[in-house]
């Protein structure tokens, strides 16, 4: 009886131990998965990873300090939005009609709550208007006028048109226009621009002390959309996912192909019920699935044990990412 009553009380207090274990913090971040080897000069490169330090930085002092997930992707992906060398926030490609028009969105996998905006204009954070709109609003995602209504409403701050459009962007504009006119001319079918300019898009996923897992996804979109277009960035599902205990991801990509295959929920979903991994479950639909419709992109996905995976089928897909013991 003695032996049993010991037992018990040992498992019990290995039970509060586990409980009380912190989760690993873990923070991943991309930055599109547009890049194309012999375009990304050394110095663009060099300004890229500090950028993406910065943002790792920013956001894993977040974690450090006992804040949320949510809190840290963030903060992460504020400090990608205003670096205008991402297609989000300022440095976002054009529109046909030559604007700006933005995506975000931000899911919080402990409460499973959404936050998104479509189609944006002058908002100089849209990443921080899909947090309000999940936080102050019944709402899951608001678009154009009424989303930059809201956003006012909240106070947050907006820029003017020449904050958001840089020389590089009004260069692809003009580029994708006399490659589409070149098309019309010939008759010939599909010729896709290169991957640079339509991906491009900022994301963050992580995981904090207490298991939270939350998702970010922010973009311009891509190159001579149509005004009106929405990608998957702001679709809860296919761009952007979170649910605590399964995995956080965040997807960059031919947006199309992303809402068709429900990526960023696909990868929970072969989790969930198939027990297949991070890594299997995110690799299949990038490497197999998406490729047999055509689709190009990648994402970057974490699991509630900080197991992290990032595969693309570009050239390049910028990311980074930082655990637990700094590394
Ligand atoms: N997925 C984004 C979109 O289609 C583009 C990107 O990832 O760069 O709007």
């Amino acid at each position: 009886m003695k032996a049993i009553i010991k037992l018990i009380a040992i498992l019990l207090v290995m039970n509060a131990a586990t409980t009380l274990a912190e989760s690993p913090v873990t923070l991943v971040i991309h930055g599109g998965a547009g890049v194309l080897r012999d375009e990304l000069t050394p110095e663009k490169e060099a300004e890229s990873r500090k950028v993406l330090e910065e943002a790792l930085r920013k956001g894993f002092k977040v974690l450090q300090d006992g804040g949320s997930s949510a809190d840290a992707v963030i903060a992460a992906i504020v400090i990608l939005e205003d670096s205008p060398l991402f297609n989000a926030g300022r440095g976002s490609v054009l529109t046909a009609a030559g604007t700006v028009e933005m995506d975000a969105s931000i899911m919080d996998g402990s409460t499973h709550k959404a936050g998104a905006a479509a189609g944006v204009q002058g908002v100089k954070n849209p990443i921080l208007l899909a947090r309000r709109i999940m936080d102050n609003t019944q709402h899951v995602m608001l678009t154009g006028k009424g989303a930059e209504e809201f956003a006012r409403e909240q106070k947050l701050a907006f820029e003017p048109a020449e904050y958001f459009i840089i020389p590089e962007r009004e260069e692809q504009l003009k580029k994708a226009k006399e490659k589409e006119k070149a098309k019309a001319r010939t008759g010939a079918l599909a010729d896709p621009l290169p991957p640079s300019f339509v991906i491009g898009t900022v994301g963050a996923v992580a995981l904090d002390k207490h298991g939270h897992l939350a998702a970010g996804t922010s973009t311009g979109g891509m190159t001579n959309k149509r005004a009106g277009r929405v990608g998957d960035s702001p679709v809860i599902g296919a761009g952007t996912y979170a649910e605590d205990g399964v995995v956080a991801v965040s997807c960059t990509g031919h947006g199309e192909f992303f809402i068709r295959s429900a990526v960023a929920f696909d990868v929970a979903a072969r989790m969930k019920y198939t027990g297949a991994t991070v890594d299997a479950a995110a690799r299949e639909i990038i490497k197999v699935q998406l490729p047999k419709l055509g689709g190009t992109g990648g994402l970057i996905a974490l699991d509630a044990k900080g197991n992290i995976t990032t595969p693309f089928n570009t050239q390049g897909m910028i990311r980074a990412s930082i655990k637990a013991d700094g590394s």
